[in-house]
């Protein structure tokens, strides 16, 4: 039986299924990994949270940063490895969508935001710090680029920073709560495009397996934990996810 064939046998068998997606599954998109060779955090120190919040020039810096790489981000569109996603939690067989990307990609294919579960945030807006309001980039780029206007919240004078968690940034606790349920409940989890290296977000394949759930990688380069996987499929996931699931 072929690897394909094992993956769509494990999906039809399976009672409730876990994604953990990750920046090999937006490659496929046309946005880079961050963390590759070459990629943008190699070129630039990162800016890490207590500096964004201590230094006015820190906030303009990310800012800068921020929209010179904010067309890569969007132009992208959806793939058929996020359409492949969508079609399983639409059929209710994919309960939840864990990623470590901050594209919004998987709701743009037609998931749910309750459904997907980030734990890097989203890059696609911005809230406010203090209160949490919501503010879109466009109006932000406009005062920045335009004026050199850092963006501050109108509600209540905090600090405005694009909704990812930055280094040195605190987990987000509620999606790495619902994470952990989601990877508790499930009994087949499969990593998408994730080298499984980033801790916290790492730790949860073992976490399901632990409980008993089956494991599933599909990724281009091997991971550290493809010896605990039931099935490992090394390999480009949309046209591998997109015949498994029957999506064009
Ligand atoms: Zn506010």
């Amino acid at each position: 039986m072929s690897e394909i064939d094992r993956l769509r046998e494990m999906i039809d068998g399976a009672r409730r299924i876990v994604a953990f997606t990750g920046a090999g599954i937006s490659t496929e998109s046309g946005i880079p990994d961050f963390r590759s060779p070459g990629g943008i955090w190699t070129k630039y120190q990162p800016i890490y949270f207590d500096d964004f919040m201590s230094s006015e020039e820190m906030r303009r810096e990310a800012w800068r940063r921020k929209f010179a790489t904010d067309e890569t981000m969007a132009r992208a569109e959806p793939n058929a490895g996020h359409r492949a996603l969508a079609k399983l939690v639409e059929q209710g067989r994919m309960s939840a969508i864990i990623t470590q990307n901050v594209d919004g990609l998987h709701q743009r294919s037609g998931v749910p935001d309750s459904k997907v579960i980030e734990l890097h945030g989203n890059s696609t807006y911005a809230t406010c710090l203090d209160c949490t309001q919501r503010y879109e980039l466009e109006s932000i780029k406009q005062a920045f680029v335009g004026e050199g206007r850092l963006p501050i919240c109108e509600k209540c004078d905090g600090i405005v920073k694009t909704a990812t968690i930055s280094f040195g940034q605190a987990m987000p606790e509620i999606a790495m709560a619902r994470a952990q349920d989601e990877t508790m409940a499930c009994d087949l989890f499969i990593v998408l495009g994730s080298s499984l290296v980033v801790y916290p977000a790492a730790g949860f394949p073992r976490v399901a397996k632990r409980k008993g759930a089956k494991l599933v990688i599909v990724n281009r380069d091997p991971t550290d934990q493809d010896d605990d996987a039931d099935l490992v499929l090394h390999a480009e996931i949309g046209p591998i996810m997109s015949r498994v699931v029957g999506v064009n």
